[in-house]
């Protein structure tokens, strides 16, 4: 596959030739935890042992990192794995400046565990300008989400890639919401790139696993030893169905987009729902920059009832809306962010950040729109009167 070949082929081919023994079509999955050696040191094919290579999980790194832009990929056992991963690779004392509206795990991650080896963490709301300026001296990392969970707030890429470098700092986006169909933020001159593949990479809730893009090959042997010494790979099978379903992402990023701009108009219409909050509709506060750095809007829609209570009521109308944790799949996903994803977070903290009791988090999936919407009526109706 060549990097000259638009998106929607690299989608459906990079990563994978058919197979010289057999002319597979598709990557074999490769169950295999060791390689036959020649002489000792001497693998046959270069493989050694399945922690440090694998042909599967080989192919659906090189498939992502060539949609994101990337200079190499690596992939985990899961999201979080990826991200402390990464953050291995940092040193005692290094600080690193997060926006403060993060997925729960990675600020669980951040707080519990990484602070305790000597990582300093300072929090900001990264979607106001005046917050990406200034960097606190030492600064090593900017770490994003853009969109952000579960306020759909957007960050000015270009504007934190020009703050980092002013601070001698690197950038990481975690791309999760958004995906290299939608934004690509190596090519905007971010560093690293995040993924949770169990979510719209994936796109078909049946597996987990993450992934770490770099922009930039120099440091492509310290993460490898990292990737390997840590140990937090995806299994063979796991990069198999990750890539199965990363070959539709286009198509599915498209429905899950225009199926989402519509229930967030019908939303942001509706008397019962307080806010809305979508990068899609003209009045959320950074859409200029959403539709600058993002060629569609994405499938997650937040909005705000009067209360947990009315939302709890809302919930027991839904038929088709699953109420689940997690997201990107196939079928739509609803969930209270404050008792569910948001939880280890302390309430001052979900109110500092505006992450309301009422708050209810859509996964619009990829179900007729009509039939989404008549269910959002349906739970509209459950609150009554
Ligand atoms: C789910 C998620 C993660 C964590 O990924 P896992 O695969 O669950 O470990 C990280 N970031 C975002 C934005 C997520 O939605």
């Amino acid at each position: 596959m060549e990097q000259a070949d638009r998106f929607d082929t690299r989608a459906v081919h990079a990563g994978w030739t058919p197979e010289q023994r057999t002319g597979a079509v598709m990557p074999p999955i490769y169950m295999t935890s060791t390689y036959v050696q020649d002489a000792p040191g001497r693998p046959r094919a270069g493989y050694e042992y399945s922690r440090t290579q694998n042909p599967t999980r080989f192919a659906l790194q090189d498939a992502l990192a060539s949609l994101e832009g990337a200079a190499c990929g690596f992939t985990f056992a899961s999201g979080m794995a990826a991200i402390h991963t990464l953050l291995l690779t940092f040193q005692p004392g290094d600080r690193i400046v997060a926006g403060n509206d993060l997925y729960g795990g990675s600020h669980r991650l951040f707080h519990r565990i990484q602070a305790r080896w000597g990582l300093r963490f300072e929090y900001r709301d990264l979607t106001r300008a005046e917050n990406l300026r200034k960097l606190p001296p030492g600064t090593r990392l900017l770490y994003l989400e853009t969109p952000s969970n579960p306020l759909l707030g957007i960050i000015d890429l270009r504007l934190a890639v020009d703050a980092a470098r002013a601070a001698g700092a690197e950038v990481c986006v975690d791309n999760t919401f958004a995906t290299p169909a939608l934004q690509r933020p190596l090519e905007l001159g971010a560093d690293y790139v995040i993924h949770s593949t169990t979510k719209y990479i994936g796109g078909h809730s049946d597996v987990v696993g993450g992934a770490l893009l770099l922009r930039d090959g120099a440091r492509k042997d310290e993460v490898w030893f990292h990737q390997n010494a840590v140990g937090a790979v995806n299994s063979p099978f796991d990069a198999f169905l990750t890539l199965r379903g990363l070959r539709t992402l286009h198509l599915r990023m498209q429905r899950h987009s225009s199926s989402a701009q519509l229930l967030a108009e019908y939303l942001l219409a509706h008397p019962r729902v307080r806010r809305t909050y979508y990068p899609g509709l003209p009045d959320h506060p950074n859409h200029a920059v959403a539709r600058a750095q993002m060629q569609g809007f994405g499938g997650m829609i937040s909005f705000e009832l009067e209360s947990e209570a009315a939302a709890r009521r809302f919930l027991e109308g839904l038929r088709i809306f699953a109420l689940a944790e997690s997201l990107g799949g196939v079928e739509s996903l609803v969930e209270l962010p404050a008792p569910m994803t948001h939880a280890s977070l302390s309430a001052e903290q979900r109110a500092a950040i505006g992450i309301a009791d009422g708050l209810v988090r859509l996964s619009v999936g990829i179900e007729d729109p009509a039939d989404l919407r008549a269910d959002l009526e349906r739970g509209f109706a459950r609150i009554g009167a």
